[in-house]
């Protein structure tokens, strides 16, 4: 059976769904986007992800197309119409269709998209077995704070990571810090058992699910700094994990070749996603 995908105000077959050709999303990356977890067929963190939302649309002066309460019900139908317990609600809103030009068009009028991923979240294998992963140079823009749907930076690096037998990326600036993962935040913990992660800039995107999992770790007393870290400091950590809203908190058990720890999920990090799935189960709405 195929998906129903949302599209400007209808909700289609997928293979029914159609987008102008002159959208500048297609055209420039001119969009931007959100992706919510579903557990038992609620909204992981929602108004935590509407908030990053609006603040992406502010940055590049683009308009909501919908009001708030109207992309939470297109949010739930799209949820109940493809039958989601556990997976992902994909959002995207572009500037919409124009004539091909650099500067921002006038009055054109927004596209919104939705579609529904099902996926196993809670029992992962990757949570299982943690993942390996390689370093590599940051070439994305100096933007990063804003959830754009230009990905082919990142997308590159996954590749060259995949290339080299690695499950992700984790991506390098020019003074050796990691900035982030792929597609997640990245974490070290120190031998010390200080959990590291680099702080809120342009530099990184302002994950939700950080902001999640740095208060719950604060709430358990876990030491916190929110600093860069190099990778020769990562790999001589306790133990590193990545969080995002698909793979929540997800260890981390080696870096660039080197095991960290016993080269198996460490216990902060599966402490910490035992806690945000229990919390996340218990908020979701
Ligand atoms: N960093 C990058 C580059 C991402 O693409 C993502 C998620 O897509 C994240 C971090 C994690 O953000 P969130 O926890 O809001 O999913």
């Amino acid at each position: 059976m195929s998906r129903i995908v949302y599209v400007n105000g209808e909700y289609l077959p997928e293979e029914e769904a159609k987008i102008s050709v002159f959208d500048r999303g297609f055209l420039m990356a001119d969009g931007v986007y959100e992706v919510t977890s579903v557990l038992e067929g609620r909204l992981v963190d929602f108004a935590g992800h509407m908030a990053r939302l609006k603040r992406s649309l502010a940055e590049l002066d683009m308009a909501m197309p919908v009001t708030d309460a109207e992309l939470e019900a297109i949010h739930r139908r799209m949820v109940a119409d493809n039958g989601i317990e556990e997976g992902l609600v994909y959002m995207q809103i572009t500037r919409g269709a124009a004539d091909r030009d650099f500067a921002y068009p006038e009055g054109a009028t927004p596209s919104l998209v939705l579609f529904t991923q099902k996926k196993a979240l809670i029992d992962s294998a990757a949570a299982k077995a943690g993942l390996r992963v390689a370093t590599l140079p940051d070439l994305r823009w100096k933007r990063r704070d804003i959830k754009t749907v230009q990905l082919l930076a990142p997308s590159m690096a996954k590749m060259a990571a995949k290339a080299q037998g690695k499950d992700d990326a984790w991506m390098v600036d020019e003074d050796g810090f990691v900035t982030e993962g792929s597609s997640n935040n990245a974490y070290i913990v120190t031998k010390a058992g200080t959990i590291v992660t680099r702080h809120l800039s342009n530099d990184i995107l302002h994950g939700i699910t950080r902001k999640a999992v740095l208060s719950f770790a604060r709430e358990a007393q876990m030491k916190v700094e929110e600093r860069p870290f190099t990778v020769a400091e990562a790999q001589d950590a306790a133990e590193a994990f990545i969080t995002s809203a698909s793979s929540f908190v997800t260890p981390v058990v080696e870096i660039d070749g080197t095991a960290l720890g016993d080269g198996a999920p460490g216990p902060v990090a599966r402490r910490l996603r035992e806690i945000y799935v229990a919390e996340s189960r218990k908020a979701a709405v």
